[in-house]
This record gives C-alpha cells, sequence and structure tokens, in this order.
C-alpha cells in the first residue's frame, strides 16, 4: 500500500474533517445513472425529406450503459429528461469520486493506527 495521495502530511482531524465535509456533500442514492448521454443526428428514410439532402433530424438523445464485456444497453431519452439523466449521471460520479476520497482518507487513518502501534510497542520493551 503505497501513501500516494498526498494524505500523509494533513493531521488527523483534518482528515476526519474532511471525510465529513465528503460525506455530507454525496448526491442523493436514489438520483443516481450510471451510462452516457449520447446525442445522434438521424434520416428518416424518406427520400423528400430534408434529412435526405444532409440536415438530418435530431438531437436525438440516448443513455448507453456498459454492462461489461463488450455488451451495452439504453434506451432513448425524451427531451424533457435529459437535463435530468445528465445529472443523475453528474450523480454517479460524484458518488463514486467521493466514496473513493473517503476510502483513501480511511486507508490513511487505518496506516496510522499500525504505525502509531507499532511505535507504542517498541516503547513498551
Ligand atoms: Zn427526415
Amino acid at each position: 500500500m503505497k501513501a500516494s495521495n498526498g494524505l500523509s502530511r494533513i493531521p488527523e482531524l483534518a482528515l476526519r474533517q474532511r471525510r465529513q465535509g465528503l460525506a455530507k456533500l454525496l448526491p442523493p442514492v436514489t438520483e443516481i445513472l450510471r451510462g452516457s448521454l449520447v446525442e445522434r443526428y438521424v434520416t428518416c428514410g424518406n427520400p423528400a425529406c430534408k434529412c435526405a439532402r444532409g440536415e438530418r433530424h435530431g438531437p436525438i438523445w440516448y443513455l448507453t450503459v456498459t454492462l461489461g464485456r463488450g455488451r451495452t444497453t439504453g434506451g432513448i431519452i425524451p427531451e424533457e429528461k435529459v437535463a435530468e439523466v445528465r445529472a443523475w449521471i453528474g450523480n454517479y460520479h460524484k458518488l463514486k469520486d467521493h466514496l473513493e476520497k473517503i476510502s483513501e482518507i480511511n486507508r490513511e487513518l487505518l496506516r496510522r493506527a499500525r504505525a502509531d502501534e507499532r511505535k507504542r510497542k517498541r516503547k513498551g520493551r
């Protein structure tokens, strides 16, 4: 376990406060969506339509979700849902990012607890 995250010089109290701050900033876990929002401009197939001359229809919004091993799912997102979907995808990344930072802080606190324990044992001999 390498302490390359830059936390090793921060006082323990500050780390605990930072952890608390991150926990408070977690987005509501009910408003989470994993995936990407992509916009497409499409042709409808009617040769008389303006889209046949290059003025495609759109944007049409899709949510694409990777399920692993190159498998994806998703579907069309109606225009009026795009802002919400975008916010929920943002929440997903924010939640993941914050959980990772909290996890880093906890690893650092564990590392210090272990270092303190070793120090105490050496003194106690
Ligand atoms: Zn068309």
